[in-house]
């Protein structure tokens, strides 16, 4: 087994990590202030994301194009697990600037995961939000109450989002909406509703504890027409395959929330290290129950670190060699959700007041850390899905 990152994206990895201390680091205060204006400093970097793409496997901050279903025997390191170990690095740099990239949007991972191949021809090099979230539904995505009904080529789109990452900033939106409330989450199907389209109105934005860097927006859909060719994937409603369709949406994004947690903790656990490096034994020669108290809490932080990161790399994996990882992306959301918060929070605690302050980014990532633990599942959803895979239970029968 080799635990190391394959050799293949160094390059890639190495110009993020650049890109995150050198571009994204000197911003990132300033950002955090400034909340809800737009860091301009971004559309060049996007612009050189881009580039680096062009010619594969790639560093993406939120769309991965590979698709699972066709079982081979490859077994190959992809976009998938480039564009999570990208995402490590960037969010070492600032995650709220990371959510805010052009062109990066989760909604991107939902096209990838459900469009067909004219679509995602269609939808390449757009800035996708995604819209699941609603006054009446968070946790409980079949809850939906969104309507789109067809007339002729065209789906009228009735409801109202919240919460949208990106919402405002966006070229589109990836919105779900049920076709038929009667037959329930099958019914539940994802539309791309592009920025402007009439009846579509971004009503306000959200002031946040974190990521303020990144627009969080509330979005009416009053009457809003969007052409039948927009609907992602598979229009026909499949009342035997339930809500599997627009569920593997997650399959693709809670992977790489679980890498943006490990790199928030990243931040973190290394300012940390930095601050106490004369108490630290840098070769791990002093056995754990000799070390100081706080040297063994570091390293227990490190031990935790490690193993989310490498659960969310697994996740990564599956997909690459289009395995499916349900249950491996819910357990690598799950780990690093949680232990990113409490290698954040630890830190500040650690460094007390210096961590406390704002002369230092440690309250910061504190802050920033906890939307990770919450949006594309809480910690107690992913819990409930694994539990629900492991005794082989089905959503009705484990709520
Ligand atoms: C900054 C931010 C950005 C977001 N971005 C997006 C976005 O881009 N797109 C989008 O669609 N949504 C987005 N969201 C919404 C996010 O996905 C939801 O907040 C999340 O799914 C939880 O839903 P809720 O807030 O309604 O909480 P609720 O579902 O009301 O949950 C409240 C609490 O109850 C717990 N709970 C709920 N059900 C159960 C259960 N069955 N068993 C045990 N515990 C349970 C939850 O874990 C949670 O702790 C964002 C939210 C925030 C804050």
């Amino acid at each position: 087994m080799n635990l190391q990152n394959p050799k293949k994206f160094k390059m890639l990895l190495d110009q993020a990590h650049e890109t995150a201390v050198n571009v994204l680091r000197p911003i990132s205060r300033k950002y955090d202030k400034a909340e809800h204006a737009y860091p301009k400093e971004l559309d060049m970097l996007a612009s050189l994301l881009d580039g680096m793409n062009d010619g594969g496997d790639g560093l993406n901050a939120g769309a991965a194009i590979n698709k699972r279903g066709d079982h081979d025997n490859s077994n190959k390191n992809g976009t998938n697990m480039s564009t999570a170990l990208g995402i490590i690095e960037m969010c070492y740099g600032d995650t709220g600037l990371l959510l805010s990239m052009p062109r990066q949007g989760l909604g991107n991972s939902a096209i990838a995961a459900v469009a067909n191949d004219e679509q995602l021809e269609r939808f390449k090099g757009t800035w996708a939000a995604m819209a699941i979230t609603e006054p009446g539904c968070g946790s409980d995505s079949a809850a939906i109450r969104t309507t789109a009904t067809q007339d002729g080529d065209e789906y009228i789109l009735n409801g109202e989002k919240i919460f949208v990452t990106s919402g405002e900033r966006a070229d589109s939106v990836v919105v779900w909406a049920t076709l038929d409330k009667k037959l329930g989450r099958a019914a539940i199907k994802s539309f791309v509703v592009p920025k402007g389209t009439p009846g579509m109105k971004v009503e306000r934005l959200e002031h946040k504890l974190g990521i303020k860097a990144s627009d969080t927006a509330a979005i009416s859909f009053i009457d809003c027409r969007v052409p039948a060719a927009n609907l992602l994937g598979n229009a026909e409603i499949d009342v035997a395959k339930g809500f599997a369709g627009v569920m593997e949406t997650f399959d693709n994004t809670r992977p790489l929330v679980a890498a943006m947690a490990v790199g928030c903790a990243k931040a973190s656990l290394e300012r940390i290290k930095e601050i106490f490096k004369d108490e630290l034994d840098a070769d791990y020669a002093t056995p754990y129950l000799q070390s100081s108290n706080l040297a063994a809490q570091i390293y227990r932080m490190e031990a935790e670190w490690e193993a989310a990161r490498l659960l969310t790399i697994k996740a990564t994996w599956m997909a690459d060699n289009k395995k499916p990882n349900s249950r491996e992306a819910s357990i690598a959301k799950a780990k690093a959700g949680r232990i990113g918060n409490e290698i954040t929070l630890k830190c500040v605690e650690l460094a007390a007041s210096v961590g406390y302050n704002e002369d230092e980014l440690l309250e910061k990532w504190a802050r920033d850390s906890k939307i990770l633990d919450i949006f594309e599942g809480t910690q107690q959803i992913q819990q409930l899905i694994i539990a629900r895979r492991e005794l082989g239970k089905s959503s009705s029968e484990l709520k």
